[in-house]
C-alpha cells in the first residue's frame, strides 16, 4: 500500500524539522512544499520522508531532511539572492533553494545524476535553477559571484576558489573534515577576515575533485 505522501510530508516537517528546533518560517513552507518523493528513485518512494538520507544510484544519496532544513536556515537566504549548490545529487536540495531565492546555480560530476536532476527539476515547473555538469569544487567562475555556496558533500578543507566567487557578504556552507565524519561550517567575512562557525557533526559523501578529496 502506498503511503498518503502529503500526511508523510507534513509530519516531516513537524516533526523531524520544528520539533529539532529549525524555525526559519520559508525554510520550513519550503519543505512543505517540495515534492521528495519525486526525487527519490521510484523502489524508495515510501521512505522519501523518512528522517535518513537515501541512496539515489552511484554510490551518492539525497540528504536527510533535517540537513536540508539546517543548511537552508544557517544560510539566512534573501530571495533575492544567487545561489550556488555544489553536488546537485537528486536536485532536491536545488529545488528546495528555488523556492526561496532569485537564482541557483547547481554543479554536479556524475552525467547520469546531473540529466536526472535536470528532468525532474523541469518536470515539476522548476525554471530558476541552472545545472552544470563539471567539477564543482572549482565553482562556477562564470556566474559568480554568489551571494551563498552551499557545499553539500563533505571537503576537507574549503576550497579557495569557493571563496573567492562569495560576493562580500556571502555566506558559504559546507561539511568540513574527514571522510568518515565532518563538522558543519559557516564562513563569512567579518572586519575583512574569515570568520567560521559550527553548527554540529555530519556525515556526507566525498566531494571528488580538483579542490576536495581524490578519488
Ligand atoms: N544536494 C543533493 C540532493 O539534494 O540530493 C545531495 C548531494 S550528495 C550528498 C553529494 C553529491 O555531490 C553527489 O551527487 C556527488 O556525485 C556530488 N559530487 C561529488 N564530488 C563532486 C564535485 N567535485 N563536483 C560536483 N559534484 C560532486
Amino acid at each position: 500500500m502506498t503511503i498518503d505522501l502529503i500526511e508523510a510530508r507534513r509530519r516531516m516537517v513537524a516533526e523531524q524539522l520544528e520539533a529539532r528546533g529549525i524555525t526559519d518560517a520559508r525554510v520550513l513552507a519550503a519543505m512543505g512544499e517540495v515534492p521528495r518523493h519525486r526525487f527519490v528513485p521510484a523502489e524508495l518512494i515510501d521512505h522519501a520522508y523518512d528522517d535518513a538520507p537515501l541512496p539515489i544510484g552511484f554510490g551518492q544519496t539525497i540528504s536527510q531532511p533535517y540537513m536540508v532544513a539546517l543548511m537552508s536556515e544557517v544560510a539566512a537566504l534573501r530571495g533575492q539572492d544567487r545561489v550556488l549548490e555544489v553536488g546537485t545529487g537528486s536536485g532536491y536540495q536545488a529545488a528546495v533553494l528555488a523556492w526561496l531565492v532569485r537564482a541557483v546555480f547547481s554543479i554536479e560530476s556524475v552525467p547520469e545524476l546531473h540529466e536526472r536532476a535536470r528532468r525532474l527539476l523541469g518536470e515539476c515547473g522548476i525554471s530558476n535553477v541552472n545545472l552544470c555538469l563539471s567539477d564543482g569544487s572549482l565553482g562556477w567562475p562564470e556566474m559568480a559571484p554568489f551571494d551563498v555556496i552551499l557545499v553539500t558533500a563533505a571537503t576537507p578543507g574549503i576550497p579557495r576558489a569557493l571563496l573567492d566567487q562569495l560576493t562580500p557578504e556571502g555566506r558559504l556552507i559546507a561539511p568540513v573534515g574527514e571522510a568518515e565524519l565532518q563538522s558543519l561550517v559557516r564562513i563569512s567575512r567579518l572586519d575583512g577576515r574569515w570568520h567560521e562557525e559550527y553548527f554540529g557533526e555530519c556525515r556526507f559523501v566525498r566531494l571528488i575533485g580538483k579542490q576536495g578529496f581524490s578519488a
